[in-house]
């Protein structure tokens, strides 16, 4: 019997009513013959709510149990879907990621996934029960709770997918799909019936919160075919997947601007070999994920290095850099807050030119300063001042007409 994973997002699960219409989701696909996995986030806001307790208690609270306490939210989640399942009429059991022994490293906050243990939930499966497990946690060797990082449990669905051998992964959510761009911004954003894995996970790293970007990852490497669709009615959503022929004709996929970003820049460090490493090796030791690197040589003598990380990061961050800074010379650091990154992604990049063109061109009508720009394969990210960002945002979609679907787009082309 083929398996299906099916995530329900803290909106699809905020109160009763979402809860038995998830509940019936579930059901019904069992009764067309799946064994159904269920992954649960915490209910509404609730992640948020005990974060803010926390801090009301300990303004920096202790990683470990900070786990602990946000791990909760989960928990209560997957037991009264189950319970609401059982009150359908069909068997089903709960799990916390701990209980199937979903093993990750150590890294409290933003842990990844070691290894999954399927046989517990193999075994409830084959007595015909829906198996619903908490998203977002897990476990670590020494038995302390770990969770993934916000947004975590997309990853925890896919990943289970793919431990699973899953016939897909369904993410069940408040919008229709994947969108151009964030539709809360850009309210004319289409919707996207197809989307890589590669796109969506430049997407996700640049700031599109619809899906967590290690899902991807898991998505791509283990082949998980992902559909993320509304938990209202039955529409079909965006299918995430491998690149097809027909996809690198649209110029760009899709447009996000990332607002909780910090940028610290390191001036006049020495122009030596070695000296990036040193930096870079100590912020990866403090555990601070780094985005966009720009360095540029000042003299032959001296260099500026700047960055951009989460601000979640900024205090390990600043910590580590108050270490190294005086081993490479640096002669004074900046850092800001009032920065945003607007960046446009597409596959279509690797065959067209004039798409840079088109962004800051669209910019400067918008008026808006761009301050440092970069690039991959695939997109190109300004960062700009943080209150232009939406107007920056809406201008770039404007200029990719990204109020279009895709044959809209390649119609007009
Ligand atoms: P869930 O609780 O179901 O995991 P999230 O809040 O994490 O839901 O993700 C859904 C939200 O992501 C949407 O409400 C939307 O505002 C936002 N979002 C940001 N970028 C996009 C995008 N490109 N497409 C669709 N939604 C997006
Ligand atoms: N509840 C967690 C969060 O709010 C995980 C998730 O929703 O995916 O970030
Ligand atoms: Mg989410």
């Amino acid at each position: 019997m083929a398996i299906i994973v099916q995530k329900f997002g803290g909106t699809s699960v905020a109160n009763a009513d979402k809860i038995r219409t998830a509940a019936a989701r579930v059901v019904s696909t069992a009764k067309r013959g799946y064994q159904v996995v269920v992954v649960a986030s915490a209910r509404g806001k609730q992640t948020d709510e005990l974060i803010d307790d926390a801090l009301e208690v300990n303004p920096n609270p202790p990683q470990r149990e900070m786990d602990q306490l946000l791990s909760t939210g989960e928990q209560q989640s997957v037991s009264l879907l189950a319970m609401a399942i059982e009150a359908l009429g069909h068997p089903a059991i709960s799990f916390t990621g701990a209980q199937i022994r979903l093993l990750t490293d150590g890294v409290h906050t933003k842990a990844r996934i070691i290894s999954i243990g399927t046989e517990r939930i193999i075994k409830e499966l084959q007595q015909g029960k829906i198996v619903v497990v908490a998203g977002f946690q897990g476990v670590d060797e020494n038995e302390n709770i770990t969770t993934l990082g916000r947004g975590g449990s997309d990853t925890s669905a896919v990943a289970l997918a793919a431990a699973l051998d899953a016939e897909e992964c369904e993410i069940y959510t408040d919008v229709d799909g994947i969108f151009t761009t964030d539709p809360r911004i850009y309210e004319k954003a289409a919707k996207i019936d197809e989307i890589t894995y590669d796109e969506m996970l430049e997407l996700a790293s640049l700031g599109a919160g619809v899906m967590h970007g290690r899902s991807i990852q898991f998505g791509k490497r283990y082949d998980v075919k992902i559909h993320v669709r509304s938990s209202v009615g039955d529409k079909k959503g965006t299918i995430i997947t491998h690149e097809v022929p027909q996809m690198e004709g649209v110029l760009v996929s899709g447009a996000t601007v990332q607002e909780n970003l910090a940028q610290i820049g390191l001036v006049d460090i020495d122009n030596k070999p070695g000296n990036a490493a040193k930096i870079f090796a100590h912020l990866a030791g403090a555990k601070v994920v780094i985005n966009d690197i720009v360095q540029t040589e000042r003299s032959p003598e001296k260099a500026n290095i700047s960055f951009t990380i989460s601000k979640t990061d900024l205090a390990d961050a600043q910590k580590a850099i108050k270490e190294i800074k005086d081993e490479v010379r640096c002669e004074s650091v900046f850092i800001r807050e009032d920065i945003a990154e607007v960046s446009v992604v597409g596959v279509g990049m690797r065959t067209h030119y004039g798409v840079a063109d088109k962004m800051f061109g669209a910019l400067a009508k918008a008026q808006v300063n761009i301050d440092s720009i970069t690039t991959s394969e695939i997109r190109i990210s300004c960062i700009v001042a943080k209150e232009e960002a939406e107007k920056a945002l809406q201008a770039v979609c404007d200029a990719f007409e990204l109020d279009k679907t895709v044959e809209q787009r390649t119609k007009s082309d």
